[in-house]
């Protein structure tokens, strides 16, 4: 009896409590929740057969580890966003468009909050996305598009109440400018149409004077744990090309797909959780940055004679995972915690005009098509044929691109589709009004390289007209752009 009078009285007081509280009215206090799923993008093995008979990448013949479609879905109980990031050399425009149709149906979430990304690697062979009529690659696009839409489904479909934390590590030791100033001893730097040069791309390892850009050693992340305490997920951003050094013939997701492991392991992630962790590592901006070791002359002579290590497939790309991990660990322990955070995004599509050729380019293209002239520089990137296309009236006059940016509480994302240069990278971190700032490039599409109108002038390989497509002062009118969608997060109303 006495314990049935307690519960009354306990009930009495709550009901009070609740109706006579001055905020009863006020709605509850919105959620934050997290999920995160990866969806299975690899190829089949053999699929780059025709690419094989056309004489470019040779035809996959195993499967190291399987290539993944890696989704975090975060949602502030008002707006959700989705972040994706495939184990893919390139992103697809079209494709990227189509899974957002499917993943708005599917989820609800709109495009403009949707992020798909290729982390870069080059060993996913077959996973071709942009292959002629009559190809087989054009299952695979299919096949992607579905596997990326059924992806954000799968991480939607794990949300559950979560919290979130960000934080900036770095990695300095393994970002490394692949554009070298020269010594005059090397001689006159032929370009691809046979005009001289001031910076070479993958120079060699004697003879360098100066690498002619910086490097972005800052690893940016993001990481959601339940209310509990189990880690969902990690999304980080590190300006590193790829590291490769993988078996021949094999299909591999290369170092980003190791750090995804390495972080789960090293946050204790259980293996058998359910949902598993998921970690991702995007491409951050890392047009004109590789993991090849170089140092100019002087340098190399202050260094002394180092003991050159032979890897095994796989070793090296293993090492710099382990590396970037750990430091995303170190800053890890550090982080402060957030039960709830804002979420907005601001997408815009921007036209530039596309690149033509100079009329030095023309002339000289005109000559060895008519083989009035015989090349000197053998480029297999951009040929007088590549020249003569670009300068065709058939070729549309413009590109349309989509970018993006994204407010994480006090955390930003800039999503670009590009193949980004690190200074790029920099400028958008120095002038963010929202800090820090991650960067991801080759998101919702890849369009080429982008350099900026100085490293145009300088020459190279990443601003050859064909892996560069679009004017040479894009990337002013895109940081411009950016940092005003940015400001527009900061100021809307919290
Ligand atoms: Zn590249």
């Amino acid at each position: 009896m006495r314990t049935h009078l307690q519960l009354i009285v306990a009930y009495l007081f709550f009901v009070c409590a609740s109706s006579g509280s001055a905020d009863a009215a006020a709605p509850e206090k919105p959620v934050f929740r997290a999920g995160a799923a990866t969806s299975n993008i690899t190829p089949s093995i053999g699929t780059a057969s025709s690419a094989k008979a056309r004489g470019s990448k040779p035809q996959a013949t195993h499967v190291h580890d399987e290539l993944q479609a890696r989704c975090l879905v975060l949602d502030d109980g008002r707006a959700k966003l989705a972040l994706v990031v495939c184990d893919l050399r390139h992103m697809s425009a079209e494709v990227a468009a189509a899974a957002k149709e499917i993943i708005r149906e599917t989820t609800g979430i709109p495009p403009k909050c949707v992020v798909i990304s290729a982390t870069h690697t080059h060993t996913s062979s077959g996973a071709r996305v942009e292959a002629a009529e009559g190809e087989p690659y054009l299952d695979y696009k299919t096949l992607l598009t579905r596997r990326i839409a059924d992806g954000v489904l799968r991480a939607a479909n794990n949300l559950e109440p979560a919290r979130i934390a960000w934080g900036v590590a770095e990695e300095p030791t393994q970002v490394f400018n692949r554009r070298w100033f020269l010594k005059a001893s090397r001689g006159p730097i032929y370009g691809a149409h046979d005009n001289i040069e001031q910076v070479d791309t993958n120079p060699g390892y004697s003879g360098l004077l100066n690498p002619a850009g910086p490097v972005d050693p800052q690893i940016t992340f993001l990481s959601v744990q339940s209310t509990a305490g189990k880690p969902i997920a990690i999304f980080a951003s590190y300006g590193l090309h790829y590291v490769g050094g993988i078996a021949p013939g094999a299909i591999s997701a290369d170092y980003f797909a190791m750090f995804a492991e390495r972080i789960g392991e090293l946050l204790g992630a259980d293996l058998h959780q359910d949902p598993p962790f998921v970690g991702i590592m995007a491409n951050g901006t890392s047009g004109d940055v590789n993991n090849l070791e170089r140092y100019s002359d002087e340098e190399l002579a202050k260094r002394g004679p180092q003991p050159k290590k032979r890897y095994l497939p796989y070793e090296k790309a293993h090492e710099v995972a382990d590396l970037c991990a750990a430091k995303v660990l170190e800053v890890h322990k550090t982080l402060q915690w957030h039960d709830h955070v804002k979420l907005s995004s601001a997408q815009r599509t921007l036209t530039f005009e596309r690149r033509y050729p100079t009329k030095a380019e023309v002339e000289w293209a005109e000559a060895v098509k008519a083989k009035k002239i015989k090349p000197m520089s053998t480029s297999r990137y951009s040929t007088y044929s590549t020249v003569l296309a670009y300068n065709s009236p058939e070729m549309p006059p413009t590109i349309d691109v989509v970018v993006q940016t994204h407010r994480i509480g006090d955390l930003a994302v800039a999503a670009m589709p590009f193949e980004v240069f690190a200074e790029i990278g920099l400028e958008l971190k120095r002038r963010s009004p929202i800090q820090p700032l991650m960067n991801i490039s080759i998101a919702n599409g890849s369009h080429g390289y982008l350099p900026t109108p100085e490293q145009h002038r300088l020459g190279g390989y990443e601003t050859w007209i064909g892996v560069n497509k679009v004017q040479l002062d894009a990337s002013v009118k895109l940081v411009d752009s950016l940092v005003e969608m940015l400001g527009e997060l900061k100021t809307q109303s919290r």
